[in-house]
């Protein structure tokens, strides 16, 4: 039996909830029914979780990972660098962010120039063209409408703002979850209750280490929890990384009374499996008092996003390259050729430069 650690509620079959110590949304596995009650999961969830979820969204759905219930959803705010709004649907495919409807007065009339998304937006946007012009013929219009499909020629940029209080309550809330959930009482984490809840308090620090904390594989990117409870410094400390690039420590107690103590979970988001790290971390109360709740870790950061970035770039240039085998696929086998039993010389020659064609734009931009 047991409370929900915020409210104290029992936990009972109607109020149980699944609480994921790392949020689903940054792709967490780790779960846990015994730690909160429906009503404080679902604050917390359109709170501080969905400010944090909507910082690390972008590098989420560019680095392809699937949450544990749905797909990857679409980011919002790219803008080329002429203006244009780009949606990056599916962690890899940009897309308008909004259609583009012109209406223009010429000798022959009013002529409305579209460019829709998909054929559902086209026919809507074409209905209210209707409302207006009732003698105006949709199907007439969708059949000169031509499908598209262009590579955007200019980089596309998205700003990403990180930090704030709500998203450290957030990973204060992970920290918090972790320990209960690894058997630690919560007469030692009280403060962070309090300040999960709302109290305001300074417990949440930007922690980048010169030295590397534990082994780092070729090609993971890990989310990384790991407790330290020492009982000589009566310190108690959660160091959160996530993505392999940004971590924090949150101060669990500054007067710890507990046992010594360690205790790590690491989860690899590429392969989606737990992974067991060795983390060397050794904080004092100075060391903790020096790390600051602003942001100053710029160089560092940099280099730990750079490789980051670098393994989600092979990871959207693998899908792009199946994708375009598959969409030739598609094309001449299926559509073209789909009623022929044997496959000819000619069919695999046209498979193949469509192939090239798409392969080297996609390479070169060409
Ligand atoms: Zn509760």
């Amino acid at each position: 039996m047991n409370n929900c650690y915020l409210c104290d509620e029992l936990l009972t079959a109607e109020n149980r909830t699944v609480e994921h110590i790392i949020l689903n949304a940054l792709g967490g596995e780790l779960k846990s029914s015994e730690l909160l009650c429906r009503q404080c999961n679902s604050k917390l969830g359109d709170g501080p979780d969905a400010i944090l979820a909507k910082q690390f969204e972008f590098l989420s759905a560019y680095l392809l990972i699937r949450r544990e219930k749905g797909k990857i959803p679409i980011v919002k705010g790219g803008k080329t660098a002429s203006g244009v709004d780009i949606d990056l649907v599916d962690g890899s495919t940009p897309r308008l962010g909004r259609p583009k409807f012109n209406v223009e007065t010429t000798e022959r009339g009013l002529e409305y120039h579209i460019v829709a998304r998909d054929e559902k937006e086209m026919k809507s946007l074409l209905q209210g063209i209707k409302k207006r012009h009732p003698f105006f013929d949709i199907d007439k219009a969708l059949e000169v409408a031509k499908t598209k499909i262009q590579r955007i020629k200019e980089p596309v940029i998205y700003q990403q703002t990180f930090g704030g209080d709500d998203a450290f309550k957030s990973i204060a809330k992970t920290a918090l979850s972790f320990f209960l959930h690894n058997k630690g009482e919560k007469k030692h984490v009280e403060k962070v209750v309090s300040y999960v809840k709302g109290k305001e308090c300074d417990i949440v620090r930007y922690f980048h280490s010169a030295k590397q904390l534990y082994k780092k594989e070729a090609g993971e990117v890990v989310h990384l929890l790991h407790i330290v409870g020492d009982k000589y410094h009566k310190l108690l400390y959660c160091y959160v990384e996530f993505f392999s690039s940004h971590s924090y420590i949150v101060i669990l107690s500054d007067d710890y009374r507990g046992k010594n103590l360690h205790c790590t979970y690491g989860y690899n988001l590429i392969t989606g499996a737990e992974v067991k790290k060795d983390v060397k971390l050794k904080l004092d109360r100075l060391d903790i008092e020096n790390l600051s709740s602003k942001f100053s870790y710029f160089d560092e950061i940099k280099a730990k996003a750079d490789r980051v970035m670098s393994i989600a770039t092979q990871r959207q240039t693998q899908r792009e390259i199946g994708n375009i085998t598959q969409r030739a696929v598609d094309e001449i086998f299926a559509k073209k050729y789909g009623h022929e039993s044997v496959i000819s010389q000619i069919m695999i020659d046209e498979f193949i430069e469509r192939v090239t064609i798409d392969f080297v734009e996609f390479m070169y931009g060409e």
